[in-house]
């Protein structure tokens, strides 16, 4: 165990409820749920008065009013919380060296080689009150020899908590907690180590090493490290900022805006779906042209957290009609999102219907077993040829068309190339 580090876990209390209390002080003190007011949402955060009835996040809109049938349902509003969002990021980067943005409302800070010049406990302390202060949201934090440790400190102290987990109590700390503190263990492993009968840490980190191997590979010897207090993971710097992007160098350059669109909607498509197979969301788009005179202009716009496609495409289209101005042949159009954190898409919180949400998640299971051309938009694809009577003109392969002879068509119209980097 590396017990020289000093890591803090911060973490807002209730993050999208306490944004809503900050709009509208009359909701404070009473049981509030953001998401799951239609009849098949699923709660996607709830006040702690909610929590009381055991209202909880995750779970169907349906239930959380039998459970708790007073309780006000609110809408919510992703713009808000990216904006909140960026407030408390803001004024962790303004004070430290080193921190992670770990989620929309999760931060840790590395402030190993800092504790000589400050407390570290009263640094983290002064640094939340300040947060509170300026922002008006609660907020609680772990502070410890690492990442996990100091989540789960983080989490023990919830809400409006602060704990210091110092290095020689870290056992005593873990060994009495249940073994879904840990974070990372799914309901399958929580599942399968119930059935061995390890309820406590403790259990846990006493099963030899060699054993949990076996059973449960390598996710089991990282849980059993964690058990343990054991975890090297580094605060990774948010300058590092993770970005996927995509561009279309043409065959030949084009004029044509109908096609670039649709060229644009199909990069879109294919990103936000690698974000949300990655459990990401981007909260920046940039759109990049070339024109034929290589002549390169970028526009990009900072955006409410998401992975959706349909806002993403509407986006990228909003972009690209602000970049494009002359009237030239274009070689090259691009897409990148940036400013990622990891999280999921929150349904009933943006402009999305149910079922176009539910198609998002069926387009997505049909890629993951088919792969990711498997199914696209179709103002991506070209339309078929129809008859003066409208119908569908069935195509004939073996038919070849008449002036296809004396011109062949060019082989690959585009070039498309995904990159993950890390700027
Ligand atoms: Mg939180």
């Amino acid at each position: 165990m590396d017990n020289n580090k000093h890591i803090i876990h911060m973490d807002q209390d209730a993050f999208f409820v306490s944004v809503e209390l900050r709009k509208n002080p009359k909701l404070i003190g009473q049981p509030v749920i953001v998401g799951g007011g239609s009849d098949r949402g699923v709660v996607t955060s709830c006040s702690y008065e909610a929590r009381k009835f055991g209202v909880h996040a995750a779970m169907p809109g349906r239930m959380a009013k039998q459970l708790c049938p007073q309780a006000i349902f609110v809408r919510g509003n992703m713009d808000d919380y990216s904006k909140a969002s960026h407030e408390i990021t803001q004024i962790i980067a303004d004070r430290v060296p080193l921190f992670e943005k770990a989620s929309i409302d999760e931060h840790y800070i590395d402030m190993t080689g800092m504790d000589k010049f400050f407390g570290c406990m009263k640094f983290a302390s002064e640094l939340r009150q300040t947060i509170i202060k300026e922002t008006h949201l609660p907020i609680s934090f772990g502070l410890s020899v690492n990442k996990t440790v100091s989540k789960i400190g983080t989490n023990e102290c919830k809400p409006n908590g602060e704990l210091e987990i110092p290095f020689p109590g870290v056992r005593n700390f873990l060994n009495p907690l249940a073994v879904h503190k840990i974070p990372g263990i799914g309901e399958a492993t929580y599942k399968k180590l119930s059935e061995m009968g390890v309820r406590r840490i403790q259990t846990l980190a006493e099963i030899p090493k060699d054993l949990m191997f076996k059973i449960l590979g390598q996710h089991g010897l990282a849980l059993w490290q964690k058990a343990n207090g054991i975890d090297l993971s580094n605060v990774v710097p948010y300058r590092e900022r993770k970005s996927i992007g995509t561009q279309t160098t043409f065959e030949n350059d084009s004029m044509d805006i109908s096609k670039m669109k649709a060229i644009l909607s199909g990069m879109v498509t294919n990103l936000a779906y690698e974000l949300r197979s990655q459990q990401k969301l981007t909260a920046c788009i940039t759109v990049t042209i070339r024109y034929s005179n290589f002549e390169t202009v970028t526009q990009q716009s900072r955006i409410p957290y998401t992975s959706l496609d349909s806002f993403l495409i509407a986006k990228a289209h909003d972009l690209f009609k602000t970049l494009y101005k002359k009237r030239m042949l274009l070689r090259l159009i691009g897409v990148k999102l940036s400013h990622l954190v990891s999280g999921f898409e929150q349904i009933g919180l943006y402009q999305t219907s149910e079922e176009e949400y539910d198609l998002y998640q069926a387009m997505d299971k049909v890629r993951n077993h088919y792969g990711i051309e498997s199914v696209v938009k179709a103002c991506i694809v070209k339309r078929p040829e129809r008859d003066e009577n409208g119908k569908v003109i069935k195509y004939n392969p073996r038919k070849k068309k008449a002036d296809e002879s004396e011109h062949p068509p060019a082989s690959k119209k585009s070039r498309i190339r995904t990159f993950i980097n890390t700027e």
